[in-house]
């Protein structure tokens, strides 16, 4: 199909210095769990976005020298000329399909723990360190200041020689040293550094103009820069401090990024904000430059794209989560086939990732973070290895994903579902408060499958053993899902616990299929995900009193790693939601529930019409084990092998579910993968 001629804007070459992006597709910089420590996968998963059409691929933030060593996380890693045959990697990968490649360098300063390299962290001013650690971070003095500026053009040079095009200077998300040297509020110093906001920009100035220096004749000097704090006047605002810097800056460097600060805001989920929500607070910075400048929020949307542009707001779009959900996104909206777009749902699942240290994974896309160690593509497969046929039951996240690539790889797929509507779980939880994008799952593949002649799906259609073994297909997959406990088993309860079995105790299910319970209602969280948040928020905003009693610190306390955790509890409370941590829900009695404390066992009553309990789940896989106990039927019925997969295995994540289908869809008659079903980076034994 031809492009839309709408979007050729986007499709124009942009130059940024002495270099040339061929569109306005940017990949800003993204972590990954896979940093310096994967450098293959890392560059595969690079190579695979431009690829894809992404005209700049950037890397992570990179740490520039042992000083700045945030060890546990996984980033890049440029300390010395050892380690740039493994960035070189990715600049080759990316370079392969005619994209520029950018890099981030980094130096955290004060939010840098040292854990690994046991260097003393330093700062603008001495300060403490960030994550509650015990230790600080001293005061540089102005030999550290030139010292740090050598280090930083060293880094520069180094990048060049791994080649890069674009490299930055980073002042962004609260994080990187001259972000700080910025900042009232960490610098304290009374020399040319402190003081007016001019001293405080003087480190900023002086990275730009000797990065320029030393590579600028050949690479892009980027500068990447949190234009507002979002924390008022303690911080950089986009109508005070953060636009004097750009007015004061405006025209050294060639590009410039910007956001808003720090990561749990720039990177919010569809939860908190709309597509576009940066434009408010960056919505100024192209007014005062001739500089390229790159935006990001979330954009999926090609009409929203061209509409920045159009609109003077930017002259590229930056995305890191769009990319991942599809690294192709630029290829199909080149193509003429948006509508293939496989849509970003804003649900951080990505920045697990980096926060748990291991590779990047995403509930859109199976396959990130997958292509060098399983060699999957976002969008080939291989063809079908036999003539079988497959019968898959249930058309959640897993089923559906399942019948798709299935189906994309020539098999023959029937999908039969219970109910009328396909996405299970998603379709459910989609209708929950902040969560309409996640139905996206479904759309995307509904839309797929419904393209293909291949795949047939029988909607309305409950399946028991017999009509499974009567329907005649010989690879079956259950996909059957999960539903939530109703007798408080979890985390922090072994056994069904007393009263749990009372007409007033309602799980996450009940509600979603319509139930209210009465008011005033306790919440009981030992999930610890996001569902007790939610349904906390859904019940206040139908008028229930709602308390909710976590034995964990807080409400959700996983979101953590997916970067909500502060927002939720900001929300709840705003909201007249009543948050107990630190207890555990020992008894019901229909009227009151009996906590005690998990530290000190101490108890007190909570008085409460109605209990709405968010433990753990059980899989719903009585149609899995009627059929595989009963070996005879399936052999008459020519049924080969029955699988179970998704929740219907064990619940877990909707990301976990899309990775199951398209897993089993992936190995469906492959080679046997052996014992570690994936290739490894070992470490090197030189040094
Ligand atoms: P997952 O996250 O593993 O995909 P879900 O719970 O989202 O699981 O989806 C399971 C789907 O399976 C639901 O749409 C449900 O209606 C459907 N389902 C459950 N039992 C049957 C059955 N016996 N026959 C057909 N569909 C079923
Ligand atoms: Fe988007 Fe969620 Fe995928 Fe991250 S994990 S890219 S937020 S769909």
């Amino acid at each position: 199909m031809a492009r839309d001629p709408r979007y050729d804007v986007l499709f124009e070459p942009v130059k940024i210095g002495p270099v040339t992006a061929r569109n306005r597709f940017y990949q800003v910089p993204h972590c990954n769990g896979m940093g310096h420590a994967m450098p293959r996968s890392l560059a595969a998963m690079r190579g695979m976005k431009a690829e894809g059409g992404w005209g700049v691929v950037c890397t992570e933030e990179v740490e520039i020298h042992a000083k700045s060593d945030i060890s546990p996380f996984h980033e890049g890693r440029l300390w010395d000329d050892g380690d740039i045959g493994g960035l070189a990697l990715m600049t080759d990968a990316v370079h392969k399909h005619g994209s520029l490649a950018g890099i981030e360098l980094q130096f955290h300063g004060p939010t840098s723990d040292n854990h690994y390299s046991r260097e003393v962290a330093m700062g603008p001013s001495h300060s403490v360190v960030s994550n509650y650690e015990p230790a600080q971070a001293r005061a540089m003095t102005k030999a550290d200041i030139r010292d740090y500026r050598g280090w930083h053009r060293k880094a520069a040079l180094r990048a060049r020689e791994a080649g890069f095009d674009i490299v930055y200077v980073y002042a962004g998300h609260d994080l990187a040293l001259p972000h700080h040297f910025l900042q009232k509020r960490r610098n304290h110093r009374t020399d040319e550094y402190g003081g007016s906001l001019e001293n405080r920009a003087r480190l900023l100035r002086e990275l730009i103009v000797e990065t320029k220096e030393a590579v600028g004749d050949t690479c892009a000097v980027a500068v990447r820069f949190a234009v507002d704090e979002m924390m008022g006047p303690d911080g950089m605002t986009a109508e005070g401090e953060g636009r004097e810097v750009i007015e004061m800056l405006a025209e050294l460097p060639d590009l410039w990024d910007v956001n808003v600060s720090d990561w749990p805001n720039d990177s919010q989920t569809s939860r908190f904000s709309e597509e576009g929500f940066q434009e408010r607070y960056i919505g100024f910075v192209k007014k005062l430059t001739t500089k390229p400048v790159v935006v990001v929020g979330r954009y999926t949307s090609p009409d929203a794209m061209v509409s920045l542009v159009k609109r003077g707001i930017a002259d590229f779009i930056g995305a890191a989560r769009p990319s991942i959900a599809d690294p192709f996104l630029p290829k199909k909206i080149e193509e003429g086939r948006p509508d293939d777009i496989r849509e970003c749902i804003g649900c951080n699942i990505c920045v697990s990732g980096d926060y748990t240290i291991t590779p990047i994974r995403c509930t859109q896309n199976p396959t990130m973070g997958e292509e060098w160690r399983k060699g999957w593509h976002p969008e080939i497969i291989t063809g079908k290895g036999s003539e079988t046929s497959v019968l898959v039951v249930g058309a959640g996240p897993a089923g559906l994903e399942c019948a798709r690539a299935l189906g994309q790889r020539g098999y023959r797929v029937s999908l039969a579902e219970a109910g009328e509507a396909l996405g299970g779980r998603v379709t459910l939880e989609s209708k929950l408060p902040g969560l309409a994008a996640w139905g996206r799952v479904r759309d995307y593949r509904d839309y797929q499958i419904g393209k293909m002649t291949n795949v047939e799906v029988f909607r309305a259609s409950r399946m028991g053993a017999a009509e499974v073994c009567e329907f005649g297909a010989a690879e079956v997959v259950i996909a059957t899902g999960a539903t939530w406990r109703r007798d408080g088993v979890g985390r922090q309860h072994p056994f069904p616990v007393p009263g749990f079995d009372r007409p007033n105790v309602l799980t996450p299910d009940d509600i979603m299929a319509g139930r209210l319970p009465p008011s005033p209602v306790v919440v009981y969280d030992d999930d610890h995900y996001y569902m007790a948040g939610v349904i906390a928020e859904k019940l206040r905003a139908a008028g229930i009193a709602v308390t909710v009693v976590t034995p964990a610190y807080g409400v959700s306390v996983w979101t953590t790693n997916t970067l909500e955790f502060k927002a939720i509890q900001g929300r709840l409370l705003k909201l007249g939601v009543e948050i107990v941590a630190h207890r555990e829900i020992t008894a019901f009695h229909g009227d009151r529930v009996e906590t005690a404390c998990v530290h000190s066992e101490r108890p007190s009553d909570i008085a409460c019409a109605g209990l709405v309990t968010v433990t753990s789940r059980l899989p719903e896989d009585s149609l899995y084990q009627a059929l595989v106990g009963d070996s005879a039927a399936l052999k008459a019925a020519g049924i080969a092998r029955v699988t179970a997969i998704g929740d219907c295995l064990a619940p877990g994540t909707i990301a976990a579910a899309v990775y199951a289908g398209h897993r089993y869809a992936r190995e469906l008659d492959g080679p046997d993968l052996g014992d570690v079903p994936f290739k490894r980076e070992r470490v090197a034994l030189t040094g």
